[in-house]
């Protein structure tokens, strides 16, 4: 058995061997490019599995991605949660946007070596992607981790789903400020906070959180604003 594969029968994870050697793959490029790309902070081996691999697995669960689903991991940096999650349900159509090239073409790279199929990759700006009729209204999922205070991401997230679709936001703990805060945009832009999930890593005392957004109504056509607005002029 690989300690990989071992790392997942610890966490109770149950994975097809295949899966699991795709992970593994994943995790060697990953490392191999880290040192000389600054894809993540996160070096060390075993964070690598705990803090990126099983925490996307997390994210997965808590959103309820399944195949057949189209899904953007918008701000994917070196491909967290999208890139675990790909390789758990390979029938999904899986886009995969940063505003950064060098990190996707990783992506591209890793997901050429492992041999994925229905993957893409979008180098762009969340705000610019949203207004482009390709993708606007397009998704039935977004993930999206680390990546804005909650009313910045609903203006770069909520334009891109279908009516009924679902952004999964993954924070670290303390998110109930950021819900609070998010009211407004929420009405705004059509969405509406289904759930708030915690979780815990092994070995991390700090809790996690799924903030799970469903898009109630269409977003009027002035959102998202221009790049750099949301960021700079919350709703
Ligand atoms: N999701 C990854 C990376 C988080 S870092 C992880 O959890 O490990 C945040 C990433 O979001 C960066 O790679 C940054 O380039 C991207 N990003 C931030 N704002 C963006 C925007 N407006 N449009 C596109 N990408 C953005």
């Amino acid at each position: 058995m690989t300690s990989l594969e071992q790392f997942f029968r610890d966490c109770n994870m149950a994975l097809d061997t295949q899966h699991v050697q795709q992970m593994e793959t994943f995790l060697t490029l990953f490392q191999k490019t880290n040192q000389q790309l600054n894809l993540s902070a996160i070096r060390d081996e075993q964070d690598i599995k705990v803090k990126h691999l099983l925490d996307s697995l997390h994210i997965g669960a808590l959103a309820e991605m399944n195949e057949g689903q189209r899904v953007l991991d918008l701000g994917t940096g070196g491909g967290f949660p999208g890139m675990p999650l790909k390789i758990m349900h390979p029938g999904a159509e899986m886009v995969f946007l940063d505003a950064t090239g060098k990190k996707l073409r990783f992506i591209e790279s890793a997901a050429g070596t492992i041999g994925m199929d229905g993957v893409y990759y979008l180098h762009s700006r969340a705000e610019d992607a949203g207004q482009d009729p390709r993708y606007r209204g397009t998704f039935d999922l977004v993930l999206a981790r680390a990546v804005a205070y909650l009313p910045v991401l609903l203006e770069f997230a909520l334009p891109l789903l279908r009516v009924g679709g679902r952004l999964a936001s993954a924070k670290g703990a303390g998110v109930d400020d950021e819900v609070h805060d998010s009211a407004r945009a929420l009405r705004l832009l059509g969405g509406k906070v289904e759930s708030v999930k915690t979780y815990q890593l092994p070995g991390i005392a700090e809790e996690r959180s799924v903030i799970l957004i469903r898009k109630v109504s269409q977003t009027p056509r002035e959102y998202p604003r221009r790049a750099g607005i949301p960021a700079k002029k919350p709703l």
